[in-house]
């Protein structure tokens, strides 16, 4: 027990004196209760926290004010943190594998002079080709224009394909007489291309024209030159994109028939809208259903004399 006396010297100061028994073990005592109100201070609010977040699963709205938003954006930067890296490991597969691809496009080419069609054309791509496989350096820039136009295509159609995909019907853009060149997801695409696939290919001659799969709008056109070139059309509830085209009939916000000609197909190696991975002359088609590209298969009529291709 403390002893208390108070002195009064002035009106302005107070003096208090307190004895104390045991004054190391009582020091001891008030830093720890000390210690105790620190911890209490910020230990106590993270609770607060925690508690206001963990009972969310009940209620039938989830969060949406505070946590929702932010953590939408978190996993949007690693969505497309992971599309950064399926990237950088498709161009690393493809330039390591560019001399193989640029020789299995002259055997095209060749082939394709072989059975005469047009020799202006498949000249230029011969000698294109081959000044390809000469300049390692022009290859591996050409390589990697040609990936940045198809990944431009990717988010192209992704942004338009919107909506109900209730009714898809589509008819075929080009008759497919020699059947198909690479299917949907094909593996022997892949392995071939370092690209998965996801498209059907089909074999036409150079030139042929590309019909509008269904009504619509033409969304896009875009024309690289000698590099990757196709055309987008917006559908009620999906889109379709043509591959390849090495000139355009249409003009963006073109209104469009089913069956009207959009295009001439390309495809041939080192001709105006082939691009640098390409399986020769034909016309690549994509079916694009709520940002997703589907098989075009499973919508397209049956062709029961379709068979597999060539290649
Ligand atoms: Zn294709």
């Amino acid at each position: 027990m403390a002893e208390w006396s108070v002195f009064c010297y002035n009106t302005l100061m107070l003096h208090v004196e307190i004895e104390i028994p045991h004054p190391v073990e009582t020091l001891f005592l008030l830093f720890a209760a000390g210690g105790v109100v620190v911890w209490m201070t910020w230990k106590v609010p993270g609770q607060q926290v925690q508690a206001s977040v963990t009972p969310r699963p009940t209620s039938a709205a989830p969060a949406e004010g505070e946590g929702g938003p932010d953590r939408q954006a978190r996993m949007l930067a690693l969505r497309s943190a992971e599309d950064d890296a399926r990237r950088i490991r498709t161009e690393q597969t493809v330039l390591s594998q560019r001399e193989e691809i640029l020789r299995y496009e002259l055997k095209i080419v060749e082939d394709a002079a072989s059975r005469s069609g047009d020799g202006v054309s498949i000249r230029i791509a011969k000698e294109k080709l081959l000044s390809l496989l000469a300049d390692e350096r022009a290859a591996e820039e050409q390589f990697r224009q040609t990936l940045q136009e198809m990944w431009e295509a990717e988010g192209l159609s992704a942004t338009v394909a919107v909506g109900s995909p209730g009714d898809v019907r589509v008819l075929w853009p080009v008759e497919p007489e020699e059947g198909l060149s690479a299917l949907f997801l094909d593996a022997e695409y892949e392995k071939r291309f370092g690209i998965p696939h996801h498209a059907i290919d089909i074999p036409v001659a150079q030139g042929s024209a590309i019909r509008s799969a269904a009504d619509g709008v033409v969304d896009k056109i875009v024309d690289n030159g000698l590099g990757y070139s196709y055309i987008l059309v917006k559908h009620d509830g999906f889109a379709t994109l043509y591959g390849h085209a090495s000139a355009f009939f249409v003009a963006e916000g073109d209104h469009v028939r089913q069956g009207d000609v959009l295009a001439a197909s390309g495809g041939m190696p080192g001709t105006p809208g082939a691009g640098s991975l390409t399986t020769g002359p034909h016309l690549h088609f994509e079916v694009i259903v709520n940002a997703e590209r589907i098989d075009p298969l499973t919508v397209l009529p049956a062709r029961p004399e379709v068979h597999q291709g060539r290649s």
